[in-house]
């Protein structure tokens, strides 16, 4: 008697265990591609967990919405994923297997792992607009997960699937594939698309309006027509705080185009009108003063020196380095004169201002030049020099206004969804 009760308990247990003693657990790689070799087949049922008939009822349903919407759902029932997470695993399948129509991205995955106790809904990035994250989770904790509590996945499964095919058919009958899109990438993507084409017009006038006006000068005028340059591209380049990519056509377009054929543009003698040649950085020192030289060596301006072959006479063009810290003397107006020192004289307190002292000296003439300024009272300060506080924080302003628009590179495939364990 105690035996067969034995072996009964024995027989029941090993029936009931059966599924999980000889399913397998599964990883991306063993779930086989639905769509491989059949077009209309949407499930994936490797453990038999649905029965015959709600695979077909679930088949001719997505089927159906497919038909109309375009929109491609499939749902994968199984038992055990291991260590994955629903989540996880439908999104690498989602990748994986291309969902949806190329482009609109318009697929969705539900996934079922009943050993594992987790159901999700992982959405395609065309299809977030409809089948949002939050309405996501609400299906599978309200119309899922009770039915499957009660180990009644047909139904569970069933009722899933209705709920994302009536969504996406209401959301497509009323709004058509923009409505099953997600709404702010569509409208950051029209932004975007609006900031390139601004950025392309704004290339167009500044290449039209600064030609225009550099258009004047001839080729004699090679230091007016650079500075023509630099003043009609001026508030170019502070649009270009908003259209960098104009900005830096500006730029590249004046330094490596601009500027280096005005300057190589031939001319001829003005005194006998044969051709003359440049001459290159260490011959034109014999026709610099010792102040130019200084200059150039300092690369705050830069001489080109041209040379009549026929009568030796020569044309001087200074070019002015903008970007240079020196500054021009005051007593030998060479533009070699630089800020050398920096110290506080007195210190700023709470209720007195301070006083600085800022000391230049002329690389060429010696000169040495001292200015004195207020440090505003309550502004703390840097030994060395750097007052901190006061003017400080300019810039940085401008940019930095585009992100958290959204939506880059969030998601584009399988990125949304909802679920949630029962
Ligand atoms: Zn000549
Ligand atoms: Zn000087």
């Amino acid at each position: 008697m105690r035996y067969i009760l034995f072996l009964l308990l024995f027989i029941l247990s090993s029936f009931s265990g059966s599924k999980n003693i000889y399913s397998q657990t599964f990883t991306p790689e063993s779930i086989k591609d639905i769509k491989a070799n059949c077009a209309d087949c949407y499930v994936s049922n490797q453990d038999n967990l649905l029965s015959e008939t709600a695979v077909n009822k679930i088949n001719s349903m997505l089927r159906a919405l497919e038909n109309e919407t375009s929109a491609q759902i499939l749902v994968i029932a199984i038992n055990d994923i291991g260590t994955y997470s629903a989540q996880g695993l439908a999104m690498e399948l989602f990748n994986k297997w291309k969902i949806g129509q190329e482009g609109k991205d318009n697929g969705a995955i539900i996934i079922l792992a009943m050993h594992n106790r987790e159901t999700f809904i992982s959405t395609g990035y065309g299809l977030e607009g409809a089948l949002t994250d939050a309405i996501s989770t609400r299906i599978v904790n309200n119309y899922m997960n009770p039915y499957f509590k009660e180990n009644d996945i047909d139904n569970g499964m069933i009722k899933g699937v209705e709920q994302v095919s009536n969504i996406i058919i209401k959301e497509f009958r009323t709004n058509g594939f923009e409505g099953l899109a997600k709404k702010d990438s569509v409208n950051f993507t029209t932004f975007f698309l609006l900031y390139i084409a601004l950025t392309l017009i704004f290339i167009i006038l500044s290449t039209i309006k600064i030609s225009k006006q550099t258009k004047p000068f001839g080729n004699y005028e090679k230091e007016e027509k650079i500075s023509a340059f630099n003043k009609a591209s001026f508030s170019w380049k502070i649009i270009g705080v908003l259209f960098p990519i104009m900005l830096l056509y500006i730029v590249i377009w004046y330094s490596l185009f601009f500027r280096p054929k005005v300057r190589r543009t031939k001319v001829n003698c003005n005194k006998c009108s044969n051709p003359m040649h440049l001459l290159n950085e260490k011959e034109d020192d014999l026709y610099l003063s010792a102040s130019q030289i200084v200059e150039e060596n300092l690369k705050s301006k830069d001489y080109d020196v041209w040379l009549c072959g026929n009568c030796h006479n020569t044309i001087i063009y200074s070019f002015d380095n903008r970007l240079t810290s020196y500054t021009v003397c005051n007593s030998c107006n060479a533009k070699t004169t630089k800020q050398t020192d920096d110290k506080i004289i007195k210190n700023p307190s709470a209720f007195h201002n301070g006083k600085g002292q800022k000391t230049y000296t002329c690389k060429n003439c010696g000169k040495i030049t001292t200015k004195e300024y207020i440090i505003p009272k309550g502004s703390s300060y840097a030994a060395g020099g750097a007052i901190m506080g006061a003017g400080m924080g300019r810039g940085g302003g401008g940019f930095g206004g585009f992100s958290g628009g959204g939506g880059w590179g969030g998601g584009m495939s399988g990125g949304g969804g909802g679920g949630g364990r029962f």
